[in-house]
């Protein structure tokens, strides 16, 4: 069985969607397919729920108004049977219309619960699935829309934690299995419900990976395709440095870690139920299908080169907290993050001297409050506009030198780097600057290491 997921960089015109279809009906065996919502939708999404709760009423109708448009119009330019093309219109006018009226109910209570998010959100999945069933309908592959929106009883469990998602995986793959005992190619949403907490908290954009790799493991798939617009996992965002270039294959750890600190072509959790799974990973280009791709794999014994990928992740806030130390010497650490925990706020980079803690957030909603609890107990500094930079390393354990190279390189480049971490599996090498010198940190990094042929000295 495989399993295979299409973002929306292959949902969002006739020709991609062609091109999935392409893609799908070459393959003999069963499988499963996983959909994102077409292009821009999601984000739609969240434009048309904050139009709401601020009372812009013409602006949510405006959305509404776009997102049925943009559905209809590529219903006529991919689907010919006449009957289908009716079939699939009629569930996004009704779909869209639902929502219409969801929104409505939703401004005049006037607060978003995660249940409401979560039904207002789904609704771009919903309808990619289905249009994309049509056309292999229409293409003579029967296939039909799987909606995993409310797949998942209400009281499954009170936390998304790891036996949530086990739990997840089984329902899933029941429900897949009955679709291909039909004979049929179930098309699922990567919008699944019911994620205690919500969606966007508990696993946040790009969920649709995460979606497929459940689906994956609950059906021990022989592998897992994720299918986007490159060719692979680059050693760099390909958009930003033009040198950067596709990694053959890489190890489950450090694509979880180059996903987790800004490699946008993978969610950062997807990985985790395929490595406990045993299922590789493929990244696949849908507009390049008889490219290779990018193999996720549990280990890599020989690494292609020193460094593996290096990512960038903007928008961070560093969080300097120093302790008024005379007051509260023991504890000071565990009150600091749990502070940050009770406001469920994910800390990524994280350093410590004797007397103070530093630390970054993407997430600054609740730091006022974070300040005030902590306030008593230290003196705290927030600096925002910073850009986290990792340099991920598979090659980097039997080395020395290298972090000497690397901040070497950043000085000549006048670039100043303010916090530092390497942890002891030595599998990266992270640091924080000014988000305006971010962009070109990773360009010289990338020119150091991986344009030149780059030589480490062996321990
Ligand atoms: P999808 O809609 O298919 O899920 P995404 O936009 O989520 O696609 O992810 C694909 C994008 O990730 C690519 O277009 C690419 O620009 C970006 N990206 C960022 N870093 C990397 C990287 N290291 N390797 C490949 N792609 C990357
Ligand atoms: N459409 C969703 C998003 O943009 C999910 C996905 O693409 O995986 O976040
Ligand atoms: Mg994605």
């Amino acid at each position: 069985m495989l399993v295979r997921k299409f973002g929306g960089t292959s949902m969002g015109s006739r020709e991609s969607l062609f091109a999935v279809a392409k893609i799908i009906k070459a393959y003999k065996g069963k499988q499963a397919v996983v959909v994102s919502a077409m292009s821009g939708v999601t984000s739609d999404l969240i434009a048309a729920t904050e139009a709401t709760l601020a009372g812009k009423q013409l602006l949510v109708k405006d959305i509404l108004a776009k997102l049925q448009e943009k559905h209809i119009a590529i219903i006529g330019v991919t689907i010919q049977d006449e009957s289908i093309q009716a079939k699939v219109a009629h569930y996004t006018e009704c779909v869209v219309k639902s929502l219409g009226g969801f929104l409505k109910a939703l401004g005049e209570i006037g607060e978003l619960s995660h249940r409401s998010e979560d039904t207002i959100l789904a609704v771009g999945e919903r309808l990619s699935a289905y249009l994309l069933a049509g056309i292999l309908s229409d293409q003579g592959l029967p296939s039909e829309q799987l909606d995993f929106e409310k797949a998942l009883p209400a009281n499954l469990a009170e936390k998304a934690d790891h036996d949530f998602y086990l739990k997840s995986e089984k329902i899933f793959a029941q429900r897949v299995k009955k679709v291909i005992a039909r004979k049929k190619v179930p098309i699922i949403t990567g919008y699944f419900g019911r994620v205690p907490g919500g969606m966007l908290p508990a696993v946040g954009r790009g969920y649709s990976d995460f979606c497929a790799a459940l689906v994956a493991a609950g059906l021990k798939a022989t592998n897992l395709e994720i299918w986007t617009d490159v060719s692979g996992i680059y050693t760099a965002d390909p958009r930003k440095v033009k040198k950067a270039f596709v990694i053959k294959t890489i190890s489950n750890e450090a694509a979880a870690e180059l996903a987790h600190f800004g490699a946008k072509v993978l969610h950062p959790q997807s990985v985790h139920p395929a490595t406990r799974a045993r299922i590789p990973v493929w990244i696949k280009n849908t507009f390049e299908p008889a490219a290779y791709g990018t193999k996720i794999i549990p280990e890599v014994k020989n690494p292609e080169r020193l460094m593996t990928s290096i990512t960038c992740q903007k928008g961070v806030t560093i969080v300097n907290i120093a302790s008024y130390r005379m007051l509260l010497q023991h504890g000071f650490m565990a009150k600091v993050f749990n502070t940050f925990a009770k406001y469920e706020i994910p800390v990524d980079v994280v350093t410590t001297s004797e007397v103070s803690i530093s630390l970054t957030v993407s997430n600054t909603k609740y730091l006022e409050e974070v300040k005030e609890e902590l306030r008593p107990i230290s003196k705290i500094t927030i600096i925002p506009k910073k850009a986290i930079v990792c340099l991920v390393s598979l090659g980097m354990k039997n080395q020395h030198g290298v972090a000497g190279e690397v901040f070497s390189t950043l000085g000549k480049a006048g670039i100043s780097v303010e916090m530092i971490s390497q942890g002891a599996s030595e599998i990266n090498i992270t640091f924080v600057v000014d988000e305006a010198e971010a962009d070109k940190a990773v360009m010289i990094l990338h020119a150091k290491f991986f344009e030149n042929g780059y030589l480490p000295k062996s321990k």
